[in-house]
């Protein structure tokens, strides 16, 4: 047994100890919302791209129709991936009680300190079973979101809805048929009526 299984199978034999008392939180989205809007806004730093690859890990991991091989690869790429990550413990009161945190190393960059809180907050999602099949990118835009609410959300917001719905080439041409429909329709409409109005004045 090396040194990390040894350290795996401590934690597992603590976890089923505290396994009795342990309160699970309700899946809340603000610290992925948080995540996604910190990506939007800097997309390019190494720290975002690090976070996104690790999302995008997290989606394949979390997706329903991944094979026993596909998963095993996804799983190893995600263990490399954290493997650069030496997070430090510390313990802070909270409104519930003392907490423990985990934090970058001292002396961290602001966006490396982001980093460590991005990834532990990505982390936690693995508390909750079925969390990493709400990850998912908008079907517009492709920025991130987190389906909280409804688990078949495929944009990040209604403006996104809104953009592919008049701008898909599908809804478009048939939108576009009912426009032309509408518009025959008109014309006949009018030549009808104006044929009326020449009888009448005849
Ligand atoms: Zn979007």
């Amino acid at each position: 047994m090396d040194a990390e299984q040894r350290q795996l199978l401590l934690f597992l034999c603590m976890n089923a100890n505290n396994r009795k008392k342990k309160i699970s939180d309700p899946l809340d989205d603000t610290g992925v919302a948080g995540i996604f809007s910190h990506l939007q806004q800097h997309p390019d730093t190494p720290q975002s791209r690090r976070v996104e690859s690790l999302l995008d890990l997290l989606v394949l991991l979390g997706g329903v129709r991944l094979g026993k091989a596909d998963k095993a690869n996804a799983l190893a790429r995600l263990r490399a991936a954290l493997d650069r990550y030496r997070f430090r413990v510390q313990v802070f009161p909270t409104k519930q009680g003392i907490q423990a945190v985990y934090l970058s190393a001292r002396g961290a960059s602001t966006d490396e300190q982001w980093e460590y809180a991005a990834v532990n907050e990505l982390l936690d999602l693995l508390k909750h079973e079925g969390a990493l099949a709400r990850l998912r990118r908008c079907e517009t835009c492709e920025g991130w979101l987190f389906a909280l609410r409804r688990s078949d959300q495929k944009f990040c917001s209604d403006a996104c809805r809104q953009y592919l719905h008049d701008n898909h080439p599908e809804k478009k041409t048939k939108r576009l048929a009912r426009l032309r429909k509408n518009y025959a329709e008109d014309k006949v409409r009018a030549e009808n009526a104006k044929r009326r109005v020449g009888y009448r004045t005849r």
